[in-house]
């Protein structure tokens, strides 16, 4: 299986070669039949966790009469899903379909360019992750991950933070983009009365707000948008990850309903009967769970449960960040970090790294209390073996 992994498939990512082979909601079980508690859910992205039933049959039930018929005709599905995610929101918007994160923030910079009219500078902050495209990639505020790919587009400006972007903004400045919770770069909530009074700053400015929610959209935060829970308007919503359940999609939102005229954007794939059967299902899942206070549960009481355990190993973990089910515990140093996510693997609990040395829980937002309470025994025996 290695071999054959190594030997054809380029080598981008550094695997673990644990192999799974089903699933069942926060549990993966490998070819022994281990069972695995899924704090990860494959980067964010099985929001209502493994083997959902539910989502199993609309994606069956869709794929028996079309999966594509191309964005050249009317789907019935895309229109319901665009409709859902603007009703959900409460965003007076419009929505352009795609397949990842990374594009739907290049549909996002689009906008922006051709809002700017000619301005066309976009401020990011350090340490954010836009995406792996040419144009995301040079969004994405963190120099390393550049080499090796220059000429990059220009008028990719980074700020250190909230306050710096007042600095940096021109009048070439058309957007601003940013994550309210840094994904990839440390699980750091911004500060809300900040954004607030960047928001205002900017509509006087009449620069555009971009809000990368590719990440912590599709109620992560709690809220489907944290936007939502930050109480901002901002121009254009980015999201994809937890969208469609494990079925490629990504989306962009957008108060400026006007702004592309026919062959100004499009995709092949984007939105297409597959993945908006299943993310209309995803979302009615969410939906009813946030609805009924279900997810609002399960929140505290995954954040109950770290806290305790950050309290418990203050040695080791110097402070619970994040917010809803986007959380991390911050460790000294990124050895430490190194030692836990190989202590956690055989303890058999998956988490991840985000930043340095931040260890990142992005639990199935439908995991169990039993799941949950598992979970954290391991990563506690995992933490004991230090
Ligand atoms: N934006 C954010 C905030 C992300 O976390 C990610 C992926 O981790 C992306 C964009 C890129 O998404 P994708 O990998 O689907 O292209």
């Amino acid at each position: 299986m290695q071999d054959l992994d190594l030997k054809y498939i380029l080598h981008t990512y550094n695997r673990n070669y644990t192999h799974f082979t089903k699933g069942k909601n926060a549990t993966l079980f490998d070819t022994n039949n281990n069972d695995y508690i899924d704090f990860s859910s494959g980067i964010g992205v099985c929001s209502v966790g493994h083997g959902n039933k539910k989502l199993l049959k609309a994606i069956t039930n869709q794929s028996k009469n079309l999966i594509h018929t191309s964005n050249l005709y009317f789907i019935e599905p895309q229109a319901k899903l665009a409709q859902k995610l603007v009703e959900l929101s409460g965003y007076d918007m419009r929505v352009f379909f795609s397949n990842s994160g990374a594009e739907a923030n290049e549909c996002a910079i689009k906008i922006a360019r051709k809002f700017g009219n000619g301005r066309y500078e976009i401020i990011t902050l350090d340490s954010s992750f836009h995406g792996r495209t040419i144009a995301t990639l040079k969004a994405t505020a963190q120099e390393k991950m550049h080499k090796h790919f220059n000429p990059f587009p220009d008028g990719f400006i980074y700020a250190k933070d909230l306050d710096d972007i007042y600095n940096k903004i021109t009048n070439k400045t058309c957007a601003i983009m940013l994550e309210l919770i840094q994904g990839e770069g440390g699980i750091s909530p911004l500060d809300k009365n900040k954004i607030l009074k960047l928001e205002k700053f900017l509509k006087q400015k009449n620069i555009l707000l971009i809000v990368d929610e590719v990440q912590s959209g599709i109620y992560r935060s709690g809220e489907l948008f944290a936007s939502q829970l930050y109480k901002i308007n901002p121009d254009i919503i980015t999201t994809a990850k937890g969208l469609g359940g494990g079925v490629p999609i990504g989306a962009t939102l957008t108060r400026l309903k006007d702004i592309f005229s026919f062959g100004d954007h499009g995709s092949t794939f984007g939105g297409n009967f597959l993945s908006t059967s299943a993310a209309l299902e995803v979302l009615g899942i969410l939906e009813n769970i946030h609805k009924n206070k279900k997810l609002e549960k399960t929140m505290l009481y995954f954040n109950n449960k770290l806290e305790q355990i950050q309290r418990k190993y203050k040695n080791i973990f110097l402070q619970k960040v994040g917010l809803g089910l986007m959380l991390g515990l911050r460790l000294k140093d990124d050895e430490i970090l190194k030692n836990l996510l190989e202590n956690t693997h055989k303890q058999r609990v998956l988490i991840l790294k985000s930043g340095k040395s931040t260890a990142r829980f992005l639990p199935p937002l439908t995991i169990s209390k039993k799941e949950i309470d598992e979970g954290f025994n391991r990563l506690e025996r995992a933490v004991a073996t230090l």
